[in-house]
């Protein structure tokens, strides 16, 4: 394949200690958690990411979302390796089904970088669970014979760091077999050149397409990614952002107005502010539910109502995503109930144990 802008990028990958030290000054627990956490979920930050990393603040947004620390390593109370019990309704390889008419499939498990919040990170940056191409025409039957699922969400990993070929071969198979299809993709926020005037004709032929964008803070705005997401809504696609609320990272009225502010201003919408998933190694990122909604309640006077995500909470077991404002304060515990009737207490303002109820 003739080398791009992108595809260099992605060649360029800065995946080991030695490459990280040439740029950036390593704290003692940043460059330790390097040595011994590498085998668990891989280092990978594309170098326009790293560009964005502060080398001199240890705090540095983004560098928290790129670099791990030791904290990585410990497994808190309540968290799993897979919190959302993925891979337990799959009736098809690479497909989740959790709701009645909308599905999930796993394209790819390649990213641009790979977050330290990835709730996905049993599967993504492990060679051994990468998803077949053979998989989509399975996929792509199931869909067929189940109508009552017309809503896709391909995720990954980053769908968009397939090839064109592969994404139009990709949509060319699953495009007769469902109304909504939706894309999460982290690129415009970690990658945003992959955004190219190709990829966007491609997605015009497809419409309608939602983008499920991944921007948490302020300082992942920058010119290039203003520039995918320009080029992303001038192909059609409705744009919509996911982020993750995190602690010491975003858990801040300030910081979120901003981001919301320039994300309309660039045609796309906050949908969703996620309380960080229970994953292994993530409890450092965890807020507190009454941050969160004390933080949601200072926003919405002064913001937009197109500027306001729902806070939501995916509850752990695969109990389907709730709204934290609909949660039930018992003390210092949080008790949900979710779409079926089925309730869970979530302990500890959302930084301890998960009881079924
Ligand atoms: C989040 C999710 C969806 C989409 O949920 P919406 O609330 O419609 O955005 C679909 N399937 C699975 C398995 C999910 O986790
Ligand atoms: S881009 Fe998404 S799938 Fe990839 S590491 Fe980040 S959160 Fe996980």
């Amino acid at each position: 394949m003739m080398d791009t802008k992108w595809t260099a990028q992605m060649r360029g990958q800065i995946r080991t200690l030695a490459q990280l030290e040439a740029h950036i000054d390593l704290t003692t627990d940043e460059r330790q958690a390097l040595e011994v956490l590498a085998s668990r979920f891989r280092l990978g930050i594309s170098p326009y990411y790293l560009g964005l990393i502060d080398p001199k603040d240890p705090d540095c947004p983004i560098r928290r979302q790129a670099i791990p620390r030791m904290a990585e390593g410990e497994l808190a109370v309540g968290e799993m390796e897979d919190p959302l019990a993925e891979d337990r309704d799959m009736p098809s390889p690479a497909l989740t089904r959790r709701y009645p008419n909308r599905a999930l499939f796993y394209v790819t498990h390649t990213c641009a970088v790979y977050c330290r919040h990835c709730t996905r990170r049993r599967k993504v940056s492990d060679p051994g669970s990468a998803v077949r191409k053979s998989q989509w025409q399975a996929a792509a039957d199931w869909l067929k014979e189940h109508p009552e699922v017309d809503d896709l969400v391909i995720s990954g990993g980053d769908p968009l760091t397939l090839s064109d070929k592969k994404i139009e071969e990709l949509l060319v198979t699953v495009r007769p077999h469902v109304s909504i299809i939706r894309i999460g993709t982290r690129q415009p926020t970690t990658l945003p050149q992959r955004i190219t005037p190709e990829l966007c004709e491609l997605l015009a032929r497809f419409q309608p397409i939602y983008i499920m964008t991944h921007f948490n803070h302020p300082k992942e705005c920058t010119p290039e990614a203003a520039q995918a997401l320009e080029s992303l809504a001038n192909a059609g696609c409705v744009l919509s952002n996911q982020a993750v609320l995190m602690r010491g990272i975003n858990d801040n009225a300030e910081v979120l107005s901003q981001l919301h502010k320039w994300l309309l201003a660039h045609r796309c919408r906050p949908y969703r502010l996620y309380h960080c998933d229970y994953t292994e190694g993530t409890q450092q990122f965890r807020t507190p539910f009454s941050k969160g909604l004390e933080i949601m309640r200072s926003l919405r006077g002064p913001s937009s109502g197109l500027g306001m995500p729902e806070y939501m909470v995916d509850l752990p077991h695969g109990w389907g995503k709730v709204l934290v404002s609909e949660g039930v304060r018992i003390d210092e515990d949080w008790k949900f109930t979710n779409w079926e009737g089925h309730e869970m207490l979530l302990e500890q303002d959302g930084l301890g144990a998960v009881r079924k109820l």
